[in-house]
């Protein structure tokens, strides 16, 4: 019987394993055939507090798993297949095969960048192809850049990227935007913003770095290549809840709900990172919301005299 089964090894699970494996809980982690979270396809992480120089996305992953097991955490590398909230102790089924019986749950199954679903997109990501302007925009000074997608997220990263681009074409599958009224007024009247209506991303070109994009008018049929040095995909996030369906309350998207922190719609079972927040879904808001997650265990477990 674990006090704490965390799912996930992202920021926010590796962290709620350090602050409850600190609180003496003695975590399990199951960590998943990809171990580490959407940071270990990155490449350099500026903006993690605490690294001057910046760090490389899976050598802070690494740190943070090594942090993690110094007191104590014990790692499982697998998926949850099956799993059981509807009486404590839970119960989960690990690959299929292993059971495991837990009094707390801290989910933390992130989200996954929903990709245009071309071969060289994820060949060339890390090379130029990137879900995260935050991340990566700065790699991109005097570039000129596409951003694929209408809605307010690929409103968000055009906006973010002419801090850093010289040019910054938004190329959208139809006439009209998705994205809300403010943000679609905030890159019209941006002047390093240019729109490319009707028009899906057929490929992605470059060798061993982005070089351009192959262009497909959705009205015509007419191809075309424009040269680009960077492609950021903003076509929305999925969160990793399937497992959770039916079980634990969720919005229209399907990221979970939290309510008092980290708290679930099951009592004993917490989210922190992506998995419930579509909002920030930075490296450093997830670890904080894992911090949190493990504090909320904790409490949990004491309620219960644990
Ligand atoms: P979204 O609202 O679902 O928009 C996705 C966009 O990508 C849509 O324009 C969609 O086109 C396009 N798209 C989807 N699949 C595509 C494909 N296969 N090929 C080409 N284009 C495709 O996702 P989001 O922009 O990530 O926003 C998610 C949520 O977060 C929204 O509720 C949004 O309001 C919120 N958000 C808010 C802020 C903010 O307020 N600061 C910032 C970011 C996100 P169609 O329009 O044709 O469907």
């Amino acid at each position: 019987m674990c006090n704490v089964v965390i799912i996930g090894s992202g920021p926010a699970g590796l962290t709620a394993a350090l602050y409850s494996a600190r609180a003496n809980l003695s975590p399990l982690l199951i960590e998943g055939w990809q171990s580490g979270g959407q940071l270990t396809t990155t490449t350099e992480v500026e903006n993690y507090p605490g690294f001057a120089k910046g760090v490389m996305g899976p050598e802070l992953m690494k740190e943070m798993r090594a942090q993690a097991e110094r007191f104590g955490t014990v790692f499982k590398t697998g998926d949850v297949t099956a799993i059981d909230l509807t009486t404590r102790p839970f119960t989960m089924t690990v690959d299929g095969e292993e059971t495991i019986e837990a009094r707390t749950i801290i989910i933390a199954t992130g989200a996954s960048a929903i990709p245009i679903g071309l071969k060289n997109e994820s060949r060339l990501t890390g090379h130029g192809v990137s879900t995260c302007a935050t991340c990566d925009g700065f790699f991109f000074r005097g570039k000129e850049l596409v951003v694929v997608g209408g809605g307010d997220s690929a409103m968000e990263e055009a906006n973010f990227l002419t801090k850093f681009a010289r040019k910054v074409s938004i190329v959208h599958r139809r006439d009209k935007l998705r994205a809300s009224k403010i943000m679609q007024d905030r890159a019209m009247k941006n002047e390093k913003i240019s729109f490319i209506w009707n028009t899906v991303v057929e490929d992605i070109l470059g060798t061993e770095v982005v070089t351009g994009v192959k262009l497909k008018n959705t009205v015509t049929g007419n191809t075309s290549e424009i040269p680009c040095s960077g492609v950021f995909v903003a076509i929305g996030h999925r969160p990793n809840t399937t497992l959770f369906a039916g079980q634990l309350e969720m919005d229209t998207k399907g990221y979970l709900v939290t309510k008092n922190g980290t708290a679930t719609s099951v009592p004993g079972v917490f989210a922190a990172g992506d998995v419930q927040d579509s909002r920030y879904r930075q490296a450093v808001t997830a670890a904080g919301s894992g911090c949190m997650a493990a504090i909320d265990a904790e409490r949990f477990l004491e309620g219960i005299g644990v």
